[in-house]
């Protein structure tokens, strides 16, 4: 990588600022996923070892008003961390002030703080989404160097990732943004062909930019889930009632133009009544949607055709479920895909992030794969090929 990393710096009895995505999914105080947390260890591992101070931030959910700041707290998950570390984390309960700038003052090497939620800035202001550069300047002065781990915010400018690096001398990535950006990087630029990329989700509009650049990059691109009614409506074909965006028809009229043979929608369906588990269900050919029942998986004559397309392919990209996961009924589809990828010999097969990744992590596929993606947003803009902010602003080597 053209960017400074975390092994290009001396970290010995520096203070570190550690930019990491903590992001994770809450259920009534407790977490339900702690993958990212994981997955930043051995970057947080690092810099205890090198001998370093290190002052871990992240960013969890969305604060509007003053009453979020009560249930987006990051204290649950420095409890996590210190858990999984097996080592003390001080919390503190503030984003900026003598508090935190005495507990940083006080920290030895090898130890570690966190401090409290950066959307916390966000009210009054939006100082950290709005890249506030005072804010920016204020974080960088409480360190001595800045490592970002935080892929899953790298796409948004936000205070705590561009404004610190713009106002401190080195910024290097951290081991995970290195290994996503590696994974996701090499697949898109310089695929080991064939490359097929399987595109799923509830909505076309998601993903536009991503199905134009993969067309042009990959060998096939297999389509399923929701969107794929769109691009049958596009057709002419009966969708019933399945989710469909009437407003992006020309558009994915457009895109099978540009596709031809390389675009490859289902050819049956697991049809409904309902949007409901238990509802009346049964398969179908495309052509065949009954005009009063929804489209809510892919179908087994999908399921084979999918796999033919993936026999021998040494590069495989997904994003988005090919059905409606969540309701096991409708499961099917989504857990043979993550079957057929977990069997495919010699071939690097990344999960891009988001429903797909809970998807494969949920279904007992986490080992299986070459690598599943912590950041949603960003792995779709990075396989747009659009440069991320959070990258971009590293220090270069
Ligand atoms: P996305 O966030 O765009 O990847 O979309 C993920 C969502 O798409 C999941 O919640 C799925 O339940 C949903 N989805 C997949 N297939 C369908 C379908 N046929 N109809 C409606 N929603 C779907």
């Amino acid at each position: 990588m053209s960017k400074l990393s975390i092994t290009d710096l001396n970290l010995k009895g520096k203070k570190v600022l550690l930019r990491v995505d903590f992001n994770v999914p809450m259920k009534d105080g407790q977490i339900t996923d702690d993958n990212r947390i994981v997955e930043a260890l051995p970057t947080i591992k690092y810099v205890l070892k090198e001998g370093g101070k290190a002052i871990v931030f992240s960013h969890l959910g969305r604060i509007k008003t003053e009453e979020d700041k009560a249930k987006e707290t990051l204290l649950p998950v420095s409890k996590k961390l210190e858990e999984l570390l097996g080592q003390k984390v001080v919390f503190v309960p503030v984003t900026r002030g003598k508090e935190l700038e005495d507990a940083i003052a006080s920290l030895k090497d090898g130890e570690i703080l966190m401090f409290e939620n950066t959307r916390f800035e966000d009210v009054p202001g939006k100082k950290e989404s709005g890249n506030d550069p005072e804010l920016g300047a204020y974080w960088a002065s409480l360190g001595d160097v800045f490592v970002n781990d935080a892929f899953g915010t790298a796409h948004r400018a936000h205070a705590s990732n561009v404004g610190i690096s713009s106002h401190i001398e080195k910024s290097a990535a951290g081991f995970l943004m290195e290994k996503e950006l590696k994974y996701i990087g090499e697949a898109v630029d310089n695929p080991v062909r064939p490359f097929i990329a399987i595109l799923g989700g509830a909505k076309v509009s998601d993903k536009i930019g991503v199905i134009e650049n993969l067309l042009k990059k990959a060998d096939k691109v297999l389509i399923g889930g929701g969107m794929a009614y769109t691009f049958y409506k596009a057709e002419g074909l009966e969708i019933g009632t399945s989710i469909c965006e009437e407003d992006k028809l020309d558009l994915a009229k457009e895109l099978i133009e540009k596709g031809k043979d390389k675009l490859v929608l289902p050819i049956d369906n697991v049809v409904a009544k309902a949007f409901d588990n238990d509802s009346e269900s049964k398969v179908v050919k495309a052509t065949e949607i009954p005009s009063d029942m929804m489209g809510l998986d892919v179908g087994p004559e999908t399921l084979k055709l999918y796999a033919d397309s993936l026999k021998g392919a040494k590069t495989v990209v997904w994003n988005g479920p090919v059905g409606v996961f969540e309701l096991p009924s409708f499961a099917k589809g989504t857990k043979t895909l993550c079957e057929m990828l977990a069997n495919l010999e010699g071939a690097v097969t990344i999960i891009g992030g988001g429903d797909s990744a809970s998807a494969a992590i949920s279904m007992g596929y986490k080992e299986k794969f070459t690598h599943i993606s912590t950041g949603g947003g960003a792995s779709l803009e990075y396989l747009e090929g659009k440069v991320l902010p959070g990258v971009a602003a590293l220090t270069d080597k």
